[in-house]
């Protein structure tokens, strides 16, 4: 993740405190775990609030340019009439991604990570304290464009939503054998773009399927409309789960 690719979101004091990773590459592994040791106590915390208020959770996850922007866009208005929804953008600079979920109607903070390629729990801490959380409802939380560093991070969510574009090739899922095994759902985005691109359906949902078997497939295209029935029904099947399930405070997540 971050440390060996230099880009940790703490990025000022982690230099300062961690040799290069070719002067030792155990003490890099015990930072790194450390480094998200701290952050899965921090999603704990995040777990818990939005438990204590059956909140629902969704971390979104894809490479830029995938469309995670347009599937909020054109799927919160639906959803914000049967459920309080906000939403938090994550992005390395502009407030441009919480400007269009704004003029949904639909509240939204942008985190900028300036050269951090993912968010941390801690970020996700900051930005919900901005919000005005309602019981019931639904947080969105839309990560950096990325498919590496991201899938390492617990944020608090309930779900990770991995969003693949047709038009970024089918092999995906084999290249970013993380992040897939990550997700609860992928989204086939821009379906309506098949006919012009070579992506192979069957075989992607062979990848998905040979390296996390649990994971949902939907076909979508969130410009076209395609599949968002479905999408919001999926969002609404998790909420109602989430909703129905008792609570104990549970532990933050040991890593070993
Ligand atoms: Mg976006
Ligand atoms: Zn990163």
């Amino acid at each position: 993740m971050c440390v060996t690719c230099g880009c940790a979101s703490d990025g000022t004091q982690f230099f300062a405190l961690t040799p290069r990773p070719v002067e030792s590459g155990r003490r890099v592994l015990a930072v790194e775990r450390s480094l998200l040791a701290e952050n899965d106590r921090q999603a704990s915390v995040n777990r818990q609030a939005f438990d204590a208020r059956r909140i629902t959770a969704f971390n979104l996850l894809s490479s830029p340019g995938s469309g995670k922007t347009t599937l909020l866009v054109n799927s919160v208005t639906a959803l914000s009439e049967r459920c309080p929804v906000v939403v938090i953008e994550g992005d390395q600079q502009t407030d441009r991604d919480a400007q269009r979920i704004r003029a949904t109607g639909v509240p939204a903070v942008q985190i900028n990570t300036g050269k951090g390629c993912h968010l941390d729990a801690q970020m996700v801490n900051r930005a919900l304290a901005e919000l005005a959380l309602v019981d019931d409802g639904v947080v969105f939380i839309e990560n950096v464009g990325n498919l590496v560093c991201p899938a390492e991070f617990d944020l608090g969510e309930h779900a990770k939503v991995v969003i693949l574009s047709v038009t970024e090739g089918d092999d995906k899922p084999l290249k970013y054998e993380n992040m897939f095994h990550a997700a609860d759902v992928v989204v086939l985005n821009k379906v309506d773009l098949l006919p012009y691109v070579a992506f192979d359906v069957a075989l992607c949902r062979q990848y998905i399927a040979r390296i996390n078997p649990r994971a949902e497939i939907l076909l979508v295209s969130a410009t076209r409309g395609d599949g968002i029935a479905e999408w919001l029904r999926w969002i609404e099947q998790r909420r109602n789960a989430n909703i129905a399930t008792p609570r104990e405070v549970a532990a933050p997540a040991q890593r070993t």
